[in-house]
């Protein structure tokens, strides 16, 4: 459930008029609601509790230091994907010894940094890459906790930029190729410590059926290495996805009553639980996307409009800069005014101000026939949104905020062009 809704047509994050907030600190604004956050996460704990089943938050999806502190709040690990990410989780309070540390590229500095702060795991997508791990732990003087990402080879039917578990991407170790690695690492790598197993499909699934087919054709292999090397965990990733397309029109739990074949959390728990509970082994789960997506709305201010031959431009103050999954994979956002209209839709491109074609939120959306200067709520942008905004065109970082009931506090002021270029000189300053 998420806790945006209209109420006597003004569009509200739980008590707060989202164009109060507009009219204190302008746009664009990412706005997030505490208690979506907060009651997903729990929803997630309720349904896996019959297994050992621990949350790492997926960092990338959502950094913000407030946010993150309210995951350390809630007592869940973390997944980091570098070593700022793990920096970000110890400024924010977190556990470092709850983090596990996934992706293709480590560098030694990170890697040092990682060990020196005693992560959980190291889930590691190459032999190279162990190779390096171990020797690096060599040196410390230390034992490096690791596991594995396999790779199942199994179709998540997501985009083709966020699919990951085929063997035709970059990540993870293929499965027919898994064994004989664990047994290269218990013979060569002395320096490392078996952990685990981890796996992770893809993103923004909307199907059950593919975490089962590959829950299934991993459990042997996990099973095996519980008694080969003791393993203590088998992370079996994030991507569970969310709504992005229909879930204010009609309420979101009407859109779920229609449709029965989206994944729910629910559901997801479970079709897996009877997969994973006679394995008998701590169970780590990596959401990202499904505990922040829904639980933020960025507002942007409409500009200007445009009425060519062909189609209806409007323009806002919020650019691929500000939200980028449009114009990257054909991320698809529902867009509604912040002061509720009645029968006036029109189709329109919803474009931001910068200098792309790509630049666009929406194409031939139908969308209420909103005027210059009103405010917009861009819906679903709370993963993948700000953690992936930039400064092109020399745009400042937008502000962020968190609503808590009556109650939104700023979370992140919006950047001034001074930090834009702090750091910046001419030859010879720096
Ligand atoms: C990105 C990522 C996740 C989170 O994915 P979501 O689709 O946001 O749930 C989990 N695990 C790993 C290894 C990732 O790279």
């Amino acid at each position: 459930m998420h806790s945006f809704a209209y109420k006597n047509g003004s569009l509200h994050c739980e008590g707060v008029n989202l164009a109060d907030i507009a009219a204190v600190i302008g746009t664009p604004t990412f706005v997030y609601s505490k208690k979506t956050i907060t009651e997903d996460l729990s929803e997630f704990r309720e349904a896996l509790s019959p297994l050992d089943a621990h949350v790492a938050y997926a960092v990338k999806a959502c950094s913000n230091k407030a946010i993150l502190n309210l995951m350390v709040q809630q007592g869940v690990g973390f997944d980091i994907v570098s070593g700022g990410e793990l920096w970000r989780v110890i400024n924010a309070g977190g556990d470092a010894t709850l983090c596990t540390y996934a992706g293709v590229g480590k560098t030694e500095p990170e890697i040092r940094y990682a060990l020196e702060q005693n992560i959980y795991c190291f889930n590691c997508e190459s032999e190279n890459e162990l190779r390096e791990i171990n020797r690096i732990a060599g040196e410390m003087g230390v034992h490096a906790p690791i596991a594995v990402r396999v790779n199942p080879h199994v179709d998540a039917h997501t985009h083709k930029y966020i699919t990951t578990g085929t063997n035709e991407n970059k990540f993870g170790v293929d499965i027919t190729r898994i064994e004989e690695l664990y047994a290269t690492i218990a013979a060569e790598m002395p320096h490392l410590r078996i952990r685990g197993l981890q796996m992770h499909i893809g993103s923004q699934l909307t199907e059950i059926r593919p975490f089962v087919e590959a829950i299934e054709k991993v459990a042997p292999v996990v099973r095996k290495f519980i008694d080969l090397y003791g393993i203590e965990f088998w992370s079996i990733g994030g991507g569970i996805g969310i709504v992005y397309d229909g879930c204010l029109a009609s309420g979101l739990s009407a859109w779920w009553a229609e449709h029965p074949e989206h994944i729910t959390i629910r559901g997801y728990a479970d079709a897996i639980i009877p997969l994973l509970k006679p394995l008998g082994i701590k169970i780590i789960v990596e959401p990202g996307r499904r505990l922040t997506g829904n639980a933020c709305a960025m507002l942007t201010t409409c500009l200007y409009e445009k009425r060519g031959e062909a189609k209806t431009f409007k323009m806002i103050d919020a650019g691929m800069n500000d939200i980028i999954r449009p114009a990257l994979y054909e991320g698809y956002h529902e867009i509604w005014p912040v002061t509720e209209h009645r029968d006036d839709t029109i189709v329109a491109d919803i474009v931001g101000p910068i200098c792309e074609s790509g630049d666009f939120q929406a194409q031939n959306r139908a969308i209420a026939d909103v005027k210059p200067g009103e405010v917009l709520a861009e819906m679903s942008a709370g993963a993948y949104g700000f953690s992936m905004a930039s400064t092109y065109n020399s745009r400042p970082l937008a502000a962020e905020v968190l609503v808590d009931g009556e109650k939104w506090h700023i979370i992140r002021r919006r950047q001034t062009l001074e930090e834009i270029v702090t750091g910046e000189c001419l030859p010879g300053e720096c």
